[in-house]
């Protein structure tokens, strides 16, 4: 594996591998399972992997965890080389924004729901650094968790929008052996939290047991769910909400893909998660869009 910290050399590698299929495997680093699940798919799907590791200031609030954000250089290069990366990209905050940007993107759909309303500006910053890096890495698919259903949305949309000849790999969240979604924030919570984070996941299946027994109203689902956590869970309730999905507009009983999420607030850290389902309650596993 080779890691490439500037953004010259890897344009010219990317260009030395034009013709061949890469799979990109876009994260924020202090790797864990999930990132691994979607470098172990890219690699079997491409001649070629392409994993990056930046932590975008571009994407956090002012108040948000940007300086306590967990980092592992040496772990991760371990790792990445573990799942067979070719190239890991690493570069320096320097690197991506040698100076203050003189455009500025903005999403306008699928973000005045979830994490768009909670966290303003998040998904501006996510479309600008994700189209740096599909320039600077000219994959031919890029790999990105479900477990970040809006995220997977909002790059959808930027990838129709601006015409990146790039498949779009949605990829299914992986989860500890008690039902928590992974997540390199995990790190951050108390035995006690760790113990009760479960209920975000409980909370969600319970949802999906309402669903599966017949239960379409959108409305009595969300406040059961609030309910269940209300009951169950330490944290403090960010939102629960329920979309079609990708869309990410009110479902209707026609609605092919809901998607039904939840974000709650430990003292260290907020955690998300979201299921997939249709009408009947079954898991959506091959996510269409
Ligand atoms: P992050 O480093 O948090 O930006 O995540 C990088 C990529 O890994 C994103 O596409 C995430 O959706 C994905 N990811 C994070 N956690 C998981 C998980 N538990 N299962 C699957 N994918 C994940």
């Amino acid at each position: 594996m080779k890691i490439i910290y500037t953004v010259n050399e890897m344009q010219t590698i990317a260009k030395q591998l034009q013709g061949k299929q890469i799979g990109f495997v876009p994260t924020m680093g202090f790797l864990h399972e999930g990132h691994l699940s979607l470098a172990r798919k890219a690699r079997e799907e491409n001649d070629i992997v392409v994993m990056s590791i930046f932590v975008n200031p571009l994407q956090f609030g002012p108040n948000e965890d940007f300086d306590q954000y967990p980092r592992n250089e040496k772990r991760d290069i371990e790792l990445a080389e573990l799942v067979g990366v070719d190239y890991l990209f690493y570069p320096t905050e320097g690197q991506m924004y040698p100076r203050k940007l003189s455009l500025q993107m903005e999403m306008t759909d699928r973000v005045h729901v979830l994490c768009g309303a909670s966290r303003p500006g998040h998904f501006d910053g996510v479309i600008t650094v994700v189209t740096k890096l599909f320039h600077i890495v000219q994959p031919t698919a890029a790999y990105f968790g479900l477990k970040d259903a809006q995220q997977v949305a909002v790059i959808q949309a930027l990838i129709s929008d601006l015409n990146f000849p790039i498949k779009l790999k949605a990829i299914a969240t992986i989860r500890e052996e008690d039902g928590l979604a992974m997540s390199s924030r995990n790190k951050y919570l108390s035995d006690k939290e760790r113990t009760n984070a479960v209920e975000l996941i409980k909370s969600l299946r319970m949802a999906q047991q309402q669903i599966l027994s017949g239960k379409k109203n959108v409305d009595e689902i969300q406040s059961d769910i609030i309910d269940y956590l209300q009951k169950h869970c330490h944290g403090k309730i960010d939102y629960v909400q329920l979309w079609e999905y990708p869309s990410l507009q009110p479902a209707t009983i026609t609605t092919e893909q809901l998607v039904i999420a939840v974000a709650v607030k430990y003292e260290q850290a907020r955690l998300i998660d979201n299921i997939i389902l249709d009408w009947q309650g079954n898991v959506i596993e091959d996510v269409q869009f």
